[in-house]
């Protein structure tokens, strides 16, 4: 099997509600995700003949996909968990609406292990009907450390 991977950045805050450590706090990362496809068929790309463009998806349509379903509305935004327990990231993102301030909304803990699974859940279905499956999501919080899901 082929795959294809496109890496892509943005800038985001968040905070870990009820986390022990600094990440209660509202800070921010330059996120960086990669992204890996293939075909439905899994089969192995054959030489391409005249009428195929021999690759898996053409990066450019990859980068339009994912651009459009979660770099665009990320980018300089708050990720706000809408369930949070902490009141206090409740009265942030009113202020911050109220302000016109970005926000990203979620149902998850905005952890990096939950945004690649969340990314991974928006894209499948997106590619879907392109005919390409997402091997992985990749996202990576510092240049360290990053969580990845898997298709399974
Ligand atoms: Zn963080």
């Amino acid at each position: 099997m082929i795959t294809v991977t496109k890496e892509f950045t943005w800038d985001m805050a968040h905070m870990l509600a009820c986390h022990e450590g600094l990440c209660k706090n509202v800070h921010g990362h330059t996120y960086k995700m990669q992204v890996e496809v293939a075909q439905r068929s899994g089969e192995v790309l054959s030489l391409p003949k005249q009428s195929e463009d021999g690759m898996v998806i053409d990066f450019k349509k990859l980068k339009d996909i994912v651009s459009a379903y979660i770099i665009e509305p990320l980018d300089h935004a708050f990720m706000y968990w809408v369930e949070s327990p902490d009141t206090f990231e409740h009265e942030l993102a009113v202020l911050l609406k109220k302000h016109n301030k970005k926000i990203a909304s979620v149902t998850y803990k905005p952890t990096a292990e939950q945004m690649a699974k969340a990314f991974l859940e928006i894209l499948q279905k997106e590619l879907s009907k392109y005919n390409i499956i997402v091997k992985g999501v990749a996202v990576w919080e510092t240049p360290t450390s990053f969580a990845k899901a898997v298709e399974v």
